[in-house]
């Protein structure tokens, strides 16, 4: 089968590239039609790497489309990120067709525009990292497929990340060195996961929720208070005019042993504070401005205080002095104040993820050097891992003895 380049809608850099990538028959590549074992497109590592070489990352997991290019020394030289709040917000929600769609358009713009910021070309790239896990089924696709195509054209190596690595590999990128055996959080929009994490590809799950993340927490109280979408940054806006004691909104599992998290109870009692409880006799005061804030500020404190003793607990518990913390809901002030106060009194090494590299970005897929390094390539017929992590039943029962 000859797959005839020019039937693409590359963008120009992109199509110029692929025309001039030292292939034989620039205009045409050669794909076997038949007899393929599984790892029969899996590319060669290229011979030698330096310091300086590049790896092209992209990130398409949920709702933001990103490529960023990352040296072998993690120098980001560029990070583009294609946000889609603006689609999303009159749902209040991220929704996947709309997702995956919105993807597509953007994919190749945002390569295009990574690759011009970093000053190179894209036949200058040595290693392709994507993201393949977790997240959105179709959203991952587009990612994988795009990552695929020019691994395939441009005779690279793919690597393929797990985004949640990658949050954490966030701190790792601002420490500019080793920052593991540590407990990672990772706190987003679709996780809150705790991690006993030996090593940069080394993760154990020791705790997650077993309901709503503490982002999706921040998205729907937000929705409640009338505030828009994405519901954290605004969150913490009004916030800070409020009285973080004025509700007492419940801490679930604060003191219990366990290392997970539940967000549902609270967000129900935000639910109940603003509109009345179903059934109730008398109305609940209006939604001022001053109430609202009050409301904000008080649950904000609820889920902190969770996150911050459940951090502490797991320290504990592994005997580790060093902690990571990356996810969307890290870019929160008030959260990062708090574990610099956990950090300053239980004298841990704390590593916050750069604000701008909390919510999703690409560089943080920069984590396909140390899978690279672990000679861990995937082959060309690499599929997605959809879904949410969550821990079973089972190990939640096993993580209170
Ligand atoms: P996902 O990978 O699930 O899309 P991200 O890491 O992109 O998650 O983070 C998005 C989440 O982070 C959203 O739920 C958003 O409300 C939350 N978030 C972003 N900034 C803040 C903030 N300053 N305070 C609290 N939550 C925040
Ligand atoms: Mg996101």
């Amino acid at each position: 089968m000859t797959v005839r380049v020019e039937q693409f809608n590359c963008s120009p850099l992109i199509q110029d590239a692929l025309f001039d990538c030292g292939r034989s028959a620039p205009r045409s590549i050669r794909v076997p039609s038949s007899g393929l074992s599984p790892n029969a497109f899996s590319m060669n590592a290229p011979a030698t790497l330096s310091p300086s070489s590049l790896m092209l990352a992209i990130e398409s997991s949920c709702d933001e489309t990103a490529a960023a290019v990352v040296t072998k020394d993690l120098r980001i030289l560029s990070s583009v990120v294609a946000s889609q709040n603006e689609l999303h917000e009159r749902f209040g929600g991220v929704v996947p067709e709309i997702a995956s769609r919105a993807h597509v358009q953007r994919i190749l713009p945002v390569i295009d525009d990574a690759i011009r910021k970093a000053g190179i070309q894209l036949r200058d790239i040595s290693v392709i990292g994507v993201v393949t896990q977790p997240g959105l089924v179709g959203s991952l696709l587009v990612g994988l497929t795009a990552a695929k195509t020019l691994a395939l054209v441009l005779d690279k190596p793919l690597v393929a990340v797990n985004h949640i690595e990658g949050h954490i590999y966030a701190c790792r990128l601002a420490a500019g060195r080793d920052i593991f055996p540590s407990i990672g959080l990772v706190v987003s929009g679709g996780h809150t996961n705790l991690y006993h994490c030996r090593s940069a590809t080394q993760f154990d799950l020791i705790g997650a929720t077993i309901d709503d993340a503490a982002g999706e927490a921040f998205d729907k109280v937000a929705s409640v208070l009338g505030l828009p979408y994405p519901g954290g940054p605004m969150i913490e806006k009004v916030a800070q005019t409020g009285n973080s004691q004025a509700f007492r909104f419940p801490r679930t599992f604060i003191k219990e042993d366990r290392l997970d998290f539940s967000f549902s109870g609270v967000k129900t009692s935000v639910l109940y504070e603003a509109n009345g409880q179903p059934g109730a006799h008398s109305q609940p005061p209006a939604l001022t401005e001053a109430r609202i804030a009050d409301i904000a500020a008080s649950f904000q404190a609820a889920v902190i205080d969770v996150l911050v003793t459940k951090c502490r607990q797991a320290l504990r518990r592994f005997d580790c002095k060093t902690l990571c913390v990356g996810g969307g809901v890290a870019a929160n002030s008030a959260f990062r104040q708090a574990l610099e106060e956990l950090a300053r009194r239980d004298r841990i090494e704390l590593h916050l993820s750069p604000r701008e590299y909390c919510t999703d970005n690409a560089a943080m897929a920069a984590v396909g050097w140390e899978l690279y390094a672990e000679g861990r390539l995937a082959p060309l017929d690499q599929d997605v891992v959809p879904g949410l992590v969550r821990k079973s039943e089972s190990e939640s029962a096993a993580s209170t003895t």
